[in-house]
This record gives C-alpha cells, structure tokens and sequence, in this order.
C-alpha cells in the first residue's frame, strides 16, 4: 500500500505532465472504484485546466480551472502511468521532450484495468489502473475541498509547520494508546502509514508498545525531526526512482526502498555494537518490527 512518500513520489512525477496543461479528453470506464465515481465524472474533467497538483496526506489533489477539485487516491494497488504519443513518422520529429520529460512510452492498448484515462493538450497520456479497485477519485468545489469527508478530519502534515514538538507533546500527554497506534493516529498526524512508523520508532529507539503518555518528554519531541527525516529521505529515495521509471514503464510510485527494521524479522540489528535480532509483534492487527534490545 503507497504510503505518503510513494504518495508524494506519484505527485512529483505528475507535475510535469500535469501542471498548467488542459485535460482535452477523461475518459472513464467503469461507474466506481472503492466508491462510485461523481455524476458526469468525464464531463466535468474534459475541458479543465490543471492549475496545481497538490497532495494532502495519502491523496492528490488536482486544483481545476473549472474551481473544482479532482482527488485522487491511489487505495492499495492504484498506479498512475504516464504516456506519450509515438513520434511523428516521416520527418521524425520527436514528441515535445521539454513538456513530457524523459518519458519515451508510447500509447498502449488498453488494459483491462485502467478506469480513468486522462488525455492532456501535449499529447500525454495519464492512466490510472487499479486491480483491486480500493482506489478512489471524487469532485468537489476547490474552496470546500478541506472539508471533504475524506480530509476533513486529518491532522497536521508531518512535513508541515503545525507539526511540531509542542503539538505533538500535547498530543500524546495522559494518551494510554501504545506510541505504535497513536502515530498510525491519522487525526494525530496526518499519512504515517505502518512502515514509516516502525522506521520512526527504530531510530527514536522507543519500544512500539510503550504507552504513548508514558515517553519522556525529550524523547517525545525527538520524534518529530526523526520523522520528518525519514519520509525526506523515503521522498529522495522516490525522487531519484523517477528516472528511473521514466526509462522502464511509466509507472509511477512504487520504488525499492531499503528499511533499517521493517520487515527485517529474524535479521541482525542495525544498530553499531548491537546484537540482538529484529523481531515482529502483531498490533492492531499490523505487524511491528522492533528491536528488543534498542527499543525501550
Ligand atoms: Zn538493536
């Protein structure tokens, strides 16, 4: 399942593609993913003008010229790809590389999972593909989109100013949820999935079942630049993938990630002078991994 920064990642590949560009043509193949599409999903779309691509916590936000907003969210198994028309034959002019990138896949068939394709003024295609259909898109007035039901009630951005350690001391105080659950917390903070909370928690060396009012309180600040360093670097890791993308099949968001202790059970620790092994707990239902010795 993307998590914030495959997110972010997904955003900073659409940008360019996107931003600035007109949709001449949405075409929507089937009545709804997780949920049903909005009425006239392809009328609405066609037409508008991308003025910004936006993402709040797991979702992409598309500001429209037409004052609506297009949300985007990509569920477990979304992808966005993104295509160019093949060359011009006979003179072999080549697609316009400055407004496509480094993006050199051509058109495709149709496959059989692609929902909503978007087809932009330069010649790019956008195609949102989902199997397991636990995506979504939806259409709202741009000046109510905050007040969406599926963003209404987030909190702060982990990577925005709001997020700070005052914040979240108050947060956690008199909270007799373990840490684990409290920043998986989505009204705590906002798109800290499983993965970057256990990467979190492994650096902060604070055991995931500790009870979240019961961390001191410098280890409790500690943890908002430790996560903000390690969905920065997640995102680095997702920028430099891009390239590499581009090269490969247009797909955007899911790139190779190496974790210190997610999904390391059994494995040494990582930590210089550490001998223990990572091991795995089940909490909420979700796998934690942790290393008994340097997580307290
Ligand atoms: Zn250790």
């Amino acid at each position: 399942m993307p998590e914030l920064p495959e997110v972010e990642t997904v955003r900073r590949g659409l940008a360019p593609v996107m931003e600035g560009r007109r949709i001449t043509r949405a075409t929507v193949n089937r009545p709804d993913l997780r949920w049903p599409f909005p009425p006239q999903m392809a009328e609405r779309l066609t037409g508008a003008r991308v003025i910004a691509l936006r993402r709040r916590s797991k979702y992409i936000l598309a500001d429209l010229s037409t004052d609506e907003t297009l949300l985007i969210h990509l569920g477990m198994s979304g992808r966005m790809l993104i295509s160019a028309p093949p060359p011009i034959s006979g003179d072999g002019a080549a697609p316009d590389r400055a407004t496509l990138g480094e993006w050199h896949h051509h058109h495709p068939a149709p496959e059989k999972h692609d929902h909503v394709v978007l087809d932009m003024d330069t010649g790019a295609r956008v195609t949102f593909n989902d199997a397991r259909r636990f995506g979504a898109m939806d259409l709202m007035p741009t000046a109510a989109a905050e007040a969406h039901p599926l963003l209404a009630a987030l909190g702060p951005e982990p990577l925005g100013n709001a997020f700070d350690e005052t914040y979240l001391a108050a947060r956690l105080k008199g909270r007799n949820t373990p840490i684990k659950a409290a920043l998986l917390d989505q009204h705590l903070v906002a798109g800290l999935g499983n993965i970057y909370v256990c990467e979190t928690l492994y650096r902060a060396r604070i055991h995931p079942s500790r009870k979240a009012g019961r961390i001191a309180a410098p280890r409790a600040a500690a943890l908002v630049p430790i996560i903000r360093d390690v969905l920065a670097e997640a995102i680095t890791a997702g920028g430099s993938s891009l390239r590499d993308y581009r090269q490969a099949d247009g797909e955007l968001g899911y790139f190779q990630h190496s974790f210190q202790v997610y999904g390391r059970e059994g494995a040494p620790c990582l930590t210089p002078g550490c001998t223990a092994t990572i091991r795995r707990i089940v909490q909420s239902g979700r796998s934690s991994f942790y290393c008994p010795s340097c997580q307290k």
